[in-house]
C-alpha cells in the first residue's frame, strides 16, 4: 500500500465544465468533482451514459481544460500551465487509450507506435523501443500489419504500446474494452493488470461490472459529481480466465465457476 509520503498522482478539486451548444443549450458535464488516485492504483470509473466520464477522462489527460477547480498531477497545478506545458506534461506523465483506438490507417503497427517519438531520440532507438513495445503487448509478429490487416483487440494492443512508449506513470483508458469480444478483452485487462502489477498507476473507464471487477477500485459518477467509491476486495485475475478459457472463443470474465469436464 501507499506510505503516509506517497502523495497522490492526480488530484482533481471541484472541477466543473460547461459545453454551450449556441445560446440556449448548456450542458454540465462536470459539476465540480472531486477525484483522488494515488501511485499504483488501477481505478475503474463508472456510470451513466452521459455521466462527465469521458469529460473527466479528457481533463485527467490534459486534452481538455475545466472551467473552474484544481487539478494537480504529479504534483503540478495543471491549470497554471499553457498548452506546451500542457503538452509536455501530457507526454511525459500519461499514455491515453481511447475505445476506437485512434490508429492511422496508412501505417502499419510500427510506425504508429513510433508516432508519439516522432520528434526525439536518434531514430535506430526509437525503432527498437517500439517494436519491444508490441513485443511486450504480444504482436512482435505483426509489426508490418496495418490496421486493417489486425482484429480490434489487436488494434487497441498496438495502441496500447503506442501510449506506452514513453513510459508514463499513468494510464488513463476511455472504455478501451467497450468495442471487443470477451476474449479480447481479456487480453487487454491482463496487459492493464501486468502493468498495474508492475508499478503503473491505470484509470479506465467501463460500463461493464465484469470488466471493473479486474480493478482494485471502482469509482462511480452520475450527473457529473462522484457519486461512489469503493474497494474491491479481491480483483478477478484476467491470465487466469484466459487460462480457463484455453482456446474456446470466448472468455467467461466473470469468473464463475466453469463446470469440470
Ligand atoms: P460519458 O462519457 O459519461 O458518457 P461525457 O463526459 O461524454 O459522458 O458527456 C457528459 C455530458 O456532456 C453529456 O451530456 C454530453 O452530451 C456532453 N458533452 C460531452 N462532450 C461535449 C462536447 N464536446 N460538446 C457538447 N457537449 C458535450
Ligand atoms: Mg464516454
Amino acid at each position: 500500500m501507499s506510505g503516509p509520503t506517497t502523495g497522490p498522482v492526480l488530484q482533481l478539486r471541484g472541477i466543473t465544465k460547461t459545453y454551450r451548444m449556441g445560446a440556449d443549450n448548456i450542458v454540465h458535464a462536470l459539476r465540480g468533482a472531486d477525484l483522488d488516485v494515488r501511485p499504483g492504483e488501477f481505478v475503474a470509473l463508472m456510470g451513466p451514459s452521459g455521466s462527465g466520464k469521458s469529460t473527466m477522462m479528457n481533463i485527467l489527460g490534459c486534452l481538455d481544460v475545466p472551467d473552474a477547480g484544481s487539478y494537480v498531477l504529479a504534483g503540478q497545478n495543471v491549470g497554471s500551465l499553457n498548452d506546451d506545458r500542457l503538452a509536455a506534461i501530457r507526454n511525459k506523465h500519461i499514455g491515453f487509450v481511447f475505445q476506437t483506438f485512434n490508429l492511422l490507417a496508412r501505417l502499419n503497427a510500427l510506425e504508429n507506435v513510433e508516432l508519439p517519438l516522432i520528434y526525439g531520440g536518434d531514430r535506430r532507438a526509437r525503432r527498437d523501443r517500439a517494436k519491444q513495445a508490441l513485443e511486450d503487448v504480444g504482436l512482435g509478429a505483426r509489426i508490418r500489419h496495418r490496421p486493417n490487416e489486425l482484429s480490434g483487440g489487436q488494434q487497441q494492443r498496438v495502441a496500447i504500446a503506442r501510449a506506452l512508449l514513453n513510459d508514463p506513470a499513468l494510464i488513463l483508458a476511455d472504455e478501451p474494452t467497450g468495442n471487443l469480444d470477451s476474449r479480447s478483452t481479456a487480453e487487454i485487462l491482463a496487459i492493464f493488470q501486468r502493468l498495474n502489477d508492475a508499478g503503473k498507476t491505470v484509470v479506465m473507464v467501463t460500463h461493464e461490472p465484469d470488466v471493473a471487477e479486474h480493478c482494485k477500485r471502482i469509482v462511480r459518477m452520475r450527473d457529473g459529481v462522484v457519486s461512489g467509491d469503493d474497494i474491491v476486495a479481491s480483483p478477478r485475475r484476467a491470465d487466469a480466465e484466459l487460462q480457463r478459457a484455453g482456446t474456446a472463443a470466448s472468455v467467461d470474465l466473470h469468473g464463475a465457476a466453469v463446470p469440470a469436464g
